[in-house]
């Protein structure tokens, strides 16, 4: 293997505005704990978020605790000890983490935000569009706090989406409401909801936008900086901050355009990320890239939360098919024609699947879709094996070797 020069991407400015959004963020969650008002709910992260703002809940994605478990390199603490009480190193890290996280009393809140533990909840609120495990993960603190677990059912491996996927979906999102509003003390009104979608459509939009600057040559953000902005289109969708945030960073990224400023230094190659990110390595990948002269210009995991279809006049329908329309609900063909669009848009010349050995819901090198694609586009692909948290999972050498053969691939191919 040879030693590639170490090379840092262009730090965005905007990631400073970030960090004191997130701050607050779970500042908040923190005092309305403390305070017991308003309640605090969970919310997986493309569960019915929308619904909860507008009742008046304090909203807490564990998933995005989980990452940042992840990326500070405390999963592989916390992922033996709820191995312990039973969960398997084979289900989702990022459950496994954040309960070994819980039963240890410890958490990267405290370094990062001067926090003493995380937001106990007062409703727990999943959807199953995503893989099963979020009913597993949110059933464990509902038993341990002896709090109120809801939930959304929803069909999975769907080609179109039909009338009556969001016909059953929308039933369900009301079924929810009496046991919402009884924990909320807030009476469902249908105009909060609406204002509730609007924002959350603006986020989605401006959001979209920020990733479609990758389609530029050469591209002014890179993958890894996607991981990192993608926060508040997370965690604060719904809500007047995310949009104020993204309009500050699209003019910066309009910006480095302009001036012809690439994140990548001399960007030679342009990648597509299929996948998980792997939460720990995002440093030493992105320098790794970066010393190829490579930019991950376009993935999967960070267009899943651009939701074209929220629309304020049709609340519960529109928010039903956003959150159905999602990638990983959808059948190979789908996901095989989404995929294809976006790497032609964005002048893709390889692309790396991430094999994440406890999410096979991300995993989608498992039934021929690589192969497919290069016989479909005649673009050659490389298949990282690896994890989205558990480091044990991922040997760096090997994969340090098999990008930089990969690179030269690219490189012959001129
Ligand atoms: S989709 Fe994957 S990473 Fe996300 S909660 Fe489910 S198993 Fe975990």
């Amino acid at each position: 293997m040879t030693e590639q020069p170490k090379t840092a991407r262009k730090t965005i400015k905007a990631v400073a505005q970030m960090k004191s959004l997130m701050a607050e963020h779970f500042h908040s969650l923190d005092r309305a704990v403390k305070e017991g008002t308003p309640k605090v709910a969970w919310c997986t992260s493309v569960g019915p978020a929308e619904l909860l703002h507008a009742m008046g809940f304090r909203v807490y994605f564990p998933e995005n605790h989980a990452a940042l478990i992840g990326a500070t390199r405390m999963a592989t603490d916390f992922i033996p000890v709820a191995n312990s009480i039973g969960y398997s190193p084979d289900i989702c890290s990022y459950l496994t983490a954040d309960v070994g996280a819980y039963l240890s009393h410890r958490t990267p809140l405290t370094k990062s935000y001067g926090l003493e533990t995380i937001p106990k909840a007062d409703v727990l609120v999943y959807n199953t569009n995503q893989c099963r495990d979020v009913q597993d993960w949110f059933s464990f603190y509902a038993r341990e706090w002896n709090v109120p677990l809801v939930g959304l059912h929803t069909h999975r491996g769907v080609k179109a989406v039909q009338e009556w996927h969001v016909a059953d979906l929308v039933a369900q999102m009301k079924a929810m409401i009496p046991t919402l509003e009884e924990i909320s003390g807030v009476k469902f009104d249908i105009d909060r909801l609406r204002e509730t979608v609007r924002l959350s459509l603006e986020c989605t939009k401006l959001w979209r936008q920020v990733l479609e600057f990758g389609a530029t040559k050469p591209a002014p953000l890179t993958f890894f900086d996607a991981t990192i902005h993608m926060a508040p289109a997370v965690v604060l969708r719904g809500l007047p901050e995310a949009i104020d945030y993204y309009k500050l960073l699209i003019t910066e990224l309009a910006e480095r355009v302009n001036q012809g400023v690439a994140a990548v230094e001399g960007e030679r190659h342009r990648l597509y990320w299929d996948g998980m990110p792997i939460w720990g390595k995002l440093k030493d990948l992105s320098e790794q890239f970066s010393a190829l002269r490579t930019n991950v210009v376009a993935s999967t995991y960070c267009n899943s939360w651009i939701f074209d279809a929220f629309d304020p006049a049709t609340p519960f329908e529109s928010m039903a098919r956003a959150y159905i329309e999602l990638f990983i609900v959808r059948d190979e063909s789908y996901k095989e024609a989404y995929m294809n669009e976006w790497i032609r848009d964005f002048s893709v010349d390889g692309i790396i699947f991430h094999d994440a050995k406890t999410c096979p819901n991300n995993s989608n090198n498992r039934y021929g879709l690589p192969q497919r694609m290069a016989a479909r586009l005649g673009i050659p692909s490389l298949v990282i094996n690896g994890d989205l948290n558990d480091l044990r999972c991922y040997s760096e050498e090997q994969a340090r070797t098999n990008i930089e053969a990969f690179i030269e691939q690219l490189d012959e191919r001129g």
